[in-house]
């Protein structure tokens, strides 16, 4: 009997996970042909100075349409990028196609304004990644200092020491580093103080608190204090409301990223944003 039950279940297992095995390879085929094929486009978020409610700089974030016009989230792609390796490519082309994108903005007369890309654990730690930024910053000519990689905080627990010179390396090429969803990767503040870091991104998580009654903010009102205790810039994501960004301010955080300002917009709106808030 307990044999039987047993043999039943694995092959329930083996064939539920078949399912979802199946599911990601098309995933992965789908993904690779959307890239291939110029589906997958930039869109760029403001990022706001708070006190002047003036965009200082903007965010690249990856969109996949598919061919029936289906919007595929990045939190379910960059995923399947990752696990198979895409991401190499498909990061890469993010950040030269933001950086020729900045040279553009730029050229409009926006001479400090800032440019944010994500990258990936996979792609960080691949042996190509420092010539790729290399060559992204010279084929776009665009100033090193304008260009803002984002680094998850669990990226800086894996190899601790690879990531300090991979950071050393970059810093010395003039770019800026940010730790994005800062709160959510539990990484020890010993090891951060030893990272050569320009920023701390508050996950919209503990922004998102701070309307709540329950809480007010406490989280927050941390991240801000210790950025301020080790010289580090920040910026509050997903801010939705007034009472949220006057809070931040408050606290002694003037950047933010969010609704309330603006949701990504392609290129073309990026534009004409840009033209009514200056
Ligand atoms: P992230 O880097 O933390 O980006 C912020 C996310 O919050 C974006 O979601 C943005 O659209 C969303 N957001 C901004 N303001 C608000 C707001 O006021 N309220 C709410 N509810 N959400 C807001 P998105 O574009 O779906 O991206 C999700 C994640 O996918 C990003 O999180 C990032 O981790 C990843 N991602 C996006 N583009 C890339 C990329 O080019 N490369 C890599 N490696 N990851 C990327
Ligand atoms: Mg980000
Ligand atoms: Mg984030
Ligand atoms: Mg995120």
């Amino acid at each position: 009997r307990a044999k039987e039950l047993n043999r039943s279940s694995y092959s329930y297992f083996t064939r539920e996970m078949g399912v979802e095995i199946r599911e990601r390879v098309r995933m992965m085929h789908a993904l690779r042909s959307a890239f291939e094929e110029k589906r997958l486009f930039i869109v760029y978020q403001p990022q706001i100075d708070m006190r002047t409610a003036k965009p200082f700089g903007t965010e690249a974030l990856v969109r996949w349409k598919t061919e029936d016009g289906e919007l595929i989230p990045p939190d379910k792609f960059i995923p399947i990028a990752e696990y198979s390796g895409l991401i190499i490519n498909i990061g890469e082309w993010v950040l030269r196609s933001a950086c020729f994108e900045l040279v553009l903005i730029h050229e409009l007369g926006l001479r400090d304004f800032r440019m944010s890309v994500n990258v990936s654990q996979a792609q960080f730690s691949h042996p190509h990644f420092l010539q790729s930024v290399a060559n992204a910053l010279a084929d776009s000519g665009v100033s090193p200092h304008c260009l803002e990689l984002e680094i998850t905080e669990s990226m800086a627990m894996t190899d601790p020491d690879f990531l300090v010179s991979s950071l050393e390396k970059l810093k010395s090429m003039g770019v800026r580093i940010s730790i994005d969803d800062f709160g959510t990767g539990f990484s020890s503040l010993s090891h951060l103080q030893k990272l050569n870091v320009d920023k701390l991104k508050i996950d919209r998580a503990f922004v998102n608190e701070i309307a709540a009654d329950t809480n007010d903010g406490s989280i927050a009102k941390m991240i801000v204090k210790l950025s301020q205790s080790l010289c580090l810039e920040v910026i509050a994501e997903g801010v939705e409301n007034q009472e949220q960004a006057n809070s931040l301010m408050a606290f002694g955080c003037n950047q933010a990223q969010g609704y309330l300002y603006s949701k990504p917009l392609n290129k073309l709106d990026l534009y004409s944003w840009l033209q009514k808030h200056l």
